[in-house]
């Protein structure tokens, strides 16, 4: 086998806590709306919220809108503005990176590594989520969904990330949470895999990567195993 020289990461749910942050800002979403008058049960609220996610994308951004259309008919702006703004004030609060992480990528950067992030979400919201964590500056190169206009596990943006970090996909190490995408994808191309299985937010908990993580930083021996091989 070549030598490792890249490892990349998918972003959400990968290196960052999404599904925490989304299930605490629309919590706050529905208790703002509600204190603003819609008369509304907080729990049915978060449930119904993350079902219309479920089915249009996480990054769906008219979902207050159709959740105020569900449940009274209309969208009434008061209750949306209420909702939006404590949505934004708590999503800038609750979005965190898995523990280890910071760590797990310095040491890899030290070693030599390069460094990249192959993201499905929308270029504005993947950066804006890698500046707010102080991520900006950690990575060699960040493949959003609008550098090649298709998800993952279509070949382009795994074919992307590698040409930008001057890697054949046989040197690279693809570490995601959806074997489905993050995973299928990478090793079709001859990339080596890893499943982020802390991350998993999507009801899987095996695949067939050539590793699993249950932390991170388990990263670490990892490649030091190639080193020694
Ligand atoms: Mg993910």
């Amino acid at each position: 086998m070549p030598p490792l020289k890249a490892v990349i990461f998918d972003l959400d749910n990968t290196l960052t806590d999404f599904m925490r942050m989304k299930h605490k800002a629309v919590r706050s979403a529905v208790e703002a709306m509600v204190e603003a008058g819609l008369d509304y049960n907080v729990e049915q609220g978060l449930s119904a919220i993350l079902a219309i996610y479920d089915e249009k994308g996480y990054e769906y951004q008219e979902v207050f809108n159709d959740f105020l259309t569900q449940v009274t008919g209309s969208v009434n702006y008061k209750y949306l503005a209420a909702g939006i703004v404590a949505y934004r004030r708590a999503r800038d609060s609750s979005l965190v990176l898995y523990p280890h992480v910071n760590v797990t990528l310095m040491t890899l950067a030290k070693e030599g590594y390069r460094l990249g992030v192959v993201s499905d979400a929308p270029s504005r919201e993947a950066w804006m989520r890698l500046c707010y964590l102080n991520l900006h500056h950690m990575f060699d190169a960040v493949v959003t969904f609008d550098d090649t206009g298709v998800h993952k596990p279509a070949p382009e943006p795994f074919q992307a990330i590698c040409k930008l970090l001057e890697v054949e996909p046989e040197e690279a190490l693809m570490v995601g949470d959806w074997p489905e995408r993050d995973l299928k994808g990478a090793e079709r191309l001859g990339m080596r895999t890893a499943f982020a299985r802390y991350g998993n937010s999507h009801g899987v908990t095996s695949s067939d990567a050539d590793y699993t993580l249950d932390n991170i930083d388990a990263l670490i021996n990892i490649v030091h195993e190639f080193k020694q091989q």
